[in-house]
């Protein structure tokens, strides 16, 4: 007999929310798109629709629980049973059936070029990639967030079915064209998130309710992951930030003030001591990422590296040749 149940990998008294639950994880792992040519994952998958259908009805799993493999052949058998199944009484009946269930379903969400596959979001949240500058999570930032997303259809109004003329539905009035009985369509939404000051790659910045809706209209959570994208200057060391400075050899050998830009753009003088070496680094104590949650200000590091001149006139070669003699450096004349 087909244990749906143990198919699932559930125990016999399940609750609904641990049924979806255990479906939507194994159908993640399963599904034929992210299992091309595997015949065995596509039975699988097949298995697993197919236990769902049944548990996840509670009239079904009702007749299931009582009469196993040949539930539909018990008394209530036939496409006749309860009046209060058909038509929009079960908004949610068909939207499982067979290998219809797509990717979308699953995951709720396709977001500009970030890839919420694979990500541990909890079952009904959606968890999406938000790529972040340093700038922006240095200095805190608002930022305009497009994603698409599984909301409630606004054909049916999520029942899935279809309205007459004057706009009611009917008994078995058929599916709605929009959403195809699913009571859902995917729909672009707009959003304006705070990216907070401090922000950290993989960090995680929860919008309430602003996830997919299910059938009834019921709004997850929608949790972008700050994704830190690579800066061609500045490098982030946890809470430290890290960059070059060029220094001139003469500032290097005597010492100096010279500026240098932190990613909020604001510029600082750096007092360079005397005899600083290449690959050296200055510290700007507190200038790091700002302090966030449980995490403190980090610090700034300025990586010295000292810049030969490529252009030297007559007059300065002659007096680096005076230079080099007088610490009998072993310089190469050309003249
Ligand atoms: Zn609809």
């Amino acid at each position: 007999m087909n244990d749906y149940y143990k198919v699932l990998g559930v125990s016999s008294d399940a609750t609904e929310e641990d049924i979806k639950k255990a479906h939507r994880k194994l159908a993640r792992k399963h599904h034929p798109d992210l299992n091309p040519g595997n015949t065995k994952a596509e039975d699988q998958f097949k298995k697993i629709q197919e236990a769902y259908d049944v548990l996840s009805d509670p009239d079904k799993r009702k007749k299931y629980d009582m009469y196993g493999d040949a539930w539909q052949q018990g008394p209530f058998a036939g496409g006749q049973s309860a009046p209060g199944n058909q038509g929009y009484g079960d908004p949610f009946a068909g939207a499982n059936a067979g290998g219809s269930i797509n990717l979308e379903d699953l995951f709720g969400s396709m977001f500009s070029g970030g890839s919420p596959f694979g990500q541990n979001a909890p079952a009904d949240d959606v968890e999406v990639s938000l790529d972040v500058s340093i700038e922006d999570a240095y200095r805190g930032a608002s930022r305009r967030v497009t994603v698409t997303i599984e909301d409630t259809c606004t054909e049916c109004g999520g029942a899935g079915q279809k309205r007459n003329n004057r706009g009611q539905f009917e008994l078995n009035g058929g599916v709605c064209n929009r959403c195809r009985g699913r009571g859902r369509t995917a729909a672009q939404r707009a959003l304006q998130v705070t990216v907070p000051a401090g922000a950290w790659d993989g960090m995680s910045i929860i919008q309430r309710g602003q996830g997919p809706a299910d059938a009834r209209g019921r709004k997850s959570d929608l949790i972008l992951k700050v994704h830190l994208m690579p800066h061609p200057r500045y490098e982030r060391d946890g809470q430290n930030i890290l960059f070059d400075v060029q220094i001139p050899y003469t500032v290097a050998a005597l010492g100096g003030e010279v500026p240098v830009e932190l990613p909020s753009g604001t510029t600082r003088q750096l007092t360079v001591p005397p005899g600083i070496q290449s690959g050296q680094k200055m510290k700007l104590t507190g200038q790091g990422m700002p302090a966030l949650k449980d995490r403190r200000v980090g610090d700034a590091f300025a990586r010295v590296k000292i810049m030969v001149p490529k252009d030297l006139s007559d007059a300065e070669k002659q007096l680096l040749e005076q230079l080099g003699e007088i610490r009998r450096d072993p310089i190469r004349r050309n003249r």
